[in-house]
């Protein structure tokens, strides 16, 4: 899998509730994303304190693993060149009132919590995140 051509993406648990994941997918799309692999899976509390455990310390830890663990989200790699800078941008600012318009989060996210999308912040994160919920077998069209 080449570094720098992959992200990593969750549909978050209230985006999911909403309806929201076709409209996302379709902003993907137009933006030119490609989707390499995708499923529906629910993250247990433990698998939302290992995937967030850079945050441990932080005050919004605990509301953060009980929102990332309340309800089902979709998971997905995405391929485009820059593939992590450009679904940043794609996405918007963490916080859903400081995104801009046209952004994911500016249309879909409610709160800072409940902010509709993840996306990997680095190469090597992207890496990290893809193999923490695919196995090789999962991806499609990857070398
Ligand atoms: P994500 O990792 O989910 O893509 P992000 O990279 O934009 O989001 P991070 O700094 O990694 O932002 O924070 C992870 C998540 O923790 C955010 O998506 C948000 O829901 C929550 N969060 C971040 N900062 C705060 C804060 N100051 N108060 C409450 N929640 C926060
Ligand atoms: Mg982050």
């Amino acid at each position: 899998m080449e570094k720098g051509k992959f992200t990593f993406t969750i549909i978050k648990p209230k985006a999911i509730k909403q309806g929201h994941m076709i409209g996302i997918f379709n902003m993907i799309d137009q933006a030119e994303f490609k989707i390499r692999a995708m499923k529906m899976t629910h993250m247990s509390i433990d698998d939302a304190k290992e995937f967030y455990s850079i945050h441990k310390d932080k005050a919004f830890f605990d509301s953060l693993i009980k929102f990332m663990s309340s309800g089902h989200v979709v998971v997905a790699v995405l391929e485009k060149e820059n593939a992590v800078e450009d679904f940043r941008n794609l996405i918007g600012s963490t916080n859903p009132a400081e995104a801009k318009p046209g952004t994911i989060r500016h249309k879909y996210a409610s709160s800072l919590t409940e902010n509709a999308v993840h996306g990997s912040d680095s190469n090597e994160n992207a890496m990290k995140e893809i193999a923490f919920f695919f196995s090789r077998r999962e991806i499609f069209n990857i070398q």
